[in-house]
Parts: C-alpha cells; sequence; structure tokens
C-alpha cells in the first residue's frame, strides 16, 4: 500500500503576487522552501527510509511579469480593469440601444448579461455583437469572445482548447475577454495570472522517479 502526503506551499504565491517572480523577495523565498524541502527529505529518509519515497513538485499556476518591470525593459504589460470595462459598456449600450445595465457582473475577465432582459427587449443579440466589436478598442484587449459559441469561434487552438475545457454552462459568464501578453487585471503592485498565456498557464511538473528506482521493493510480491 502506498501512502500519498500533499503539502501545499503557499507562501510561494503570496511572496510572488505581491512582488513578482523576478524579485529578490521571491529568490530569498525559493531559497527559504529550498532549505526547508532539504529538511522534509533528511526527515523522510530517517522516517521513511532511503530509496523508499518518490518526491514530485508542481503549481497550480504561472504568472505574468509586473507590468513596471516589463515596461521598464521595454516589453509590452500593462494593466486592465474589467469593472471599467463594464462600466464603459453599459454605458455605451445604454446610449446605442437605451437598455440599462446590459451587463449585470464582472468576474475573471467575463461578463455576465442581463440575459432575460435583452431576450424581452428582442435585442441579446445586438447587443452581444455590440459587446464583442467594442471590447476590442479596450487597453491590453486582444480579444471579446461569446463564450457559448466557443467551437465555433475562430481562435487558435490552444486559446479554443482552454476555454471550452474552462466553460461551465450553469456559471461562466456570456462574454469573455482574452487580453494580450503581459496584462492583467489588477492593481499597480504586484502582478497575478488567470489568462491563457503560457506565462499564465504553463505550469512544470518535477519528480524525482529515481528515488523509487534505486529502491529494493521490501514487500514480498503476491
Ligand atoms: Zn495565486
Amino acid at each position: 500500500m502506498t501512502d500519498f502526503l500533499a503539502v501545499s506551499l503557499s507562501s510561494t504565491d503570496y511572496v510572488g503576487h505581491q512582488h513578482g517572480p523576478n524579485s529578490v523577495e521571491t529568490e530569498d523565498t525559493y531559497l527559504r522552501l529550498d532549505k526547508d524541502l532539504g529538511e522534509f527529505f533528511k526527515y523522510l529518509d530517517q522516517k521513511v527510509g532511503k530509496g523508499q519515497w518518490l518526491f514530485f513538485i508542481t503549481a497550480d499556476h504561472g504568472v505574468a511579469h509586473v507590468p513596471g518591470f516589463m515596461q521598464e525593459n521595454r516589453m509590452h504589460a500593462g494593466l486592465f480593469d474589467d469593472g471599467a470595462m463594464m462600466k464603459s459598456m453599459n454605458a455605451g449600450i445604454e446610449k446605442e440601444f437605451g437598455i440599462k445595465k446590459a451587463i449585470i457582473a464582472s468576474y475573471n475577465y467575463q461578463f455576465w448579461l442581463d440575459n432575460e432582459g435583452l431576450l424581452k427587449a428582442g435585442k441579446l443579440a445586438e447587443v452581444k455583437a455590440y459587446i464583442l466589436r467594442e471590447g476590442l478598442k479596450f487597453d491590453g484587449v486582444a480579444n471579446v469572445v461569446d463564450n457559448h459559441a466557443l467551437a465555433t469561434t475562430a481562435l487558435p487552438a490552444p486559446q479554443q482548447d482552454m476555454l471550452v475545457n474552462g466553460y461551465n454552462v450553469l456559471r461562466s459568464g456570456d462574454v469573455m475577454v482574452i487580453l494580450q501578453p503581459g496584462y492583467f487585471d489588477g492593481g499597480k503592485t504586484g502582478t497575478t495570472h488567470g489568462q491563457w498565456n503560457p506565462h499564465d498557464a504553463h505550469i512544470p511538473s518535477y519528480g524525482w522517479a529515481g528515488v523509487l528506482s534505486r529502491a529494493k521493493p521490501t514487500v514480498p510480491r503476491i
């Protein structure tokens, strides 16, 4: 029988969000984590036995660089504010269609529409088309897509795959904003994640498989 022990090492997340991946604070945190893991491995050797355990480490997300760091290095990056985009969009929709609060919520780069109200007004398709078109004018926006029509939207295959896999008909928003690389919704300091880009979504996994293969089996075969 194999015991499985999962440990969440969350300091790297807190420090990473606060200071960014290229900060001395993040470097310091990883040096300390490395030391802590070293001690834990020693403990495992004593408690479980050398060569009797397998270690692997991974993460739940990557991260963007701090926009200030990117701009200092003359790279494309910036901040996006989905709350401000929702406000501005709602004002535009009211002017164009005479409908108030067509977008009722914004979260995680998604907009939830007042589907019932828009259907009653016979304007759902038109308002959605307006959002998809006008959304492209906002700084940092790469694309704006209809979440319910992802399979028939012309998107690069990796983006389409990720968006379709993340879609839940009961929970997802109606419209998704895809940002340009280096952009995210956040404050002026620190950084975050939440987009499809490889810097956000590529997560390495390291395993120490050699440990077990070198070990002599101690459990008799049945
Ligand atoms: Zn995080």
